[in-house]
């Protein structure tokens, strides 16, 4: 059964499993009996960055984190040793025999506002480079970000009328619960090879309700003026997202290279530069495999990152089209715990 007491159930169920589980992992590192489990460092991934504003219908909290909690980690990573290093510059990283200590990369994805409002001011002050990866369809407000809309729709409806691609359906959407059953219907949907026509079909259904999707990134996203201006402070990097924030693994390979191909000429038109960087939409095994590893390559990035969890290591030279990345979560708001998972332990135990 797929009931909305089920999704609830497990969502709490996995989110404390993990709380529980990085509590113990915060204690094995700090006892040092792992020491080799962190390897050569982590690249982190933030969406948001925003002080706290709570919801009662919060899909994307996970996406979110607040400045301090961004502050608290860069201090807690600095003191257990490691290294702040640009993205672009991480092969060469890698490859050095004399590096100081374990690396700290930072990317943001998706190109959000308070990126520059709230996470810029902290990493110039810890002196951190950071990688942001813009979609050019957000950029230029031609595609909508669904989950920004679905929250907005099923936060406003008690009724879900919706094709997810078999036929319509009409499921409740009162309760809390029921809301968030609706959420996770749409992002399994979505997971299918006609995401475009679900995105079509959801954003004309917030515009019937009253709800503008483009507004909502006009509200939420960077335009192409102030990526501009943030891509000249020194510390920023502009990286490619794709156009339309598709997963790409359900395209034919030419619309996946022309996705791939196209961003880059839309970050190069911002920054004056093709950029070295890429980050696969959704990021995992499902989003993105070696037909997308090999296109990014072949498009000449020098690496490109997923969503797959893990810390980098000496495999992470043969493997740059595929780098996994740690998510720092908004669920999981302690510092101890970035030490935790920085540690590498929880991949080297998994
Ligand atoms: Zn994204």
């Amino acid at each position: 059964m797929y009931g909305p007491n089920t999704v609830a159930a497990r969502r709490l169920v996995k989110r404390a499993a993990i709380q529980g589980g990085l509590e113990a992992v915060s204690l094995l590192s700090r006892s040092g009996l792992m020491p080799g489990a962190r390897g050569l460092g982590a690249i982190f991934t933030l969406h948001h960055v925003r002080p706290a504003h709570h919801k009662d219908f919060d899909p994307a909290a996970h996406l979110t984190v607040t400045p301090d909690f961004l502050d608290a980690s860069i201090t807690q990573l600095k003191r257990d040793g490691h290294v702040p290093v640009a993205l672009q510059d991480l092969p060469e990283f890698l490859a050095s025999p004399d590096r100081p200590g374990p690396a700290m990369v930072f990317t943001l994805d998706d190109g959000y506002r308070d990126n520059d409002e709230h996470a810029r001011p902290v990493f110039e002050k810890h002196g951190i480079p950071y990688t942001i990866f813009i979609s050019g369809g957000f950029v230029d407000r031609t595609h909508s970000i669904w989950w920004e809309t679905a929250e907005q729709l099923i936060g406003k409806i008690d009724e879900f009328s919706f094709d997810f691609g078999h036929g319509e359906v009409t499921l409740p959407c009162r309760t809390l619960l029921e809301k968030y059953a609706v959420f996770d219907r749409l992002h399994k949907s979505l997971a299918c090879a006609d995401q475009d026509a679900i995105v079509k079909r959801l954003d004309a259904q917030a515009k019937a309700a009253g709800i503008c999707p483009t507004g909502i990134i006009d509200r939420e996203v960077m335009d192409e003026e102030e990526l501009r201006r943030l891509a000249s402070r020194p510390l920023a990097h502009l990286g490619a997202h794709t156009i339309g924030h598709l997963n790409l693994a359900h395209l034919a390979a030419d619309e996946m290279r022309s996705e791939i191909a196209r961003s880059a000429e839309r970050v190069a038109a911002i920054t004056g530069d093709m950029p070295s960087t890429l980050a696969y939409p959704y990021g995992d095994r499902c989003a993105a495999g070696p037909r997308e590893y090999q296109a990014a390559r072949d498009l000449g990035f020098k690496l490109a990152v997923t969503t797959n969890p893990g810390v980098l290591n000496r495999r992470s030279l043969q493997d740059l089209f595929a780098l996994r990345r740690i998510s720092l979560n908004g669920y999981y708001q302690k510092s101890r715990y970035v030490g935790a998972l920085a540690s590498g332990i929880p991949f080297a135990l998994s």
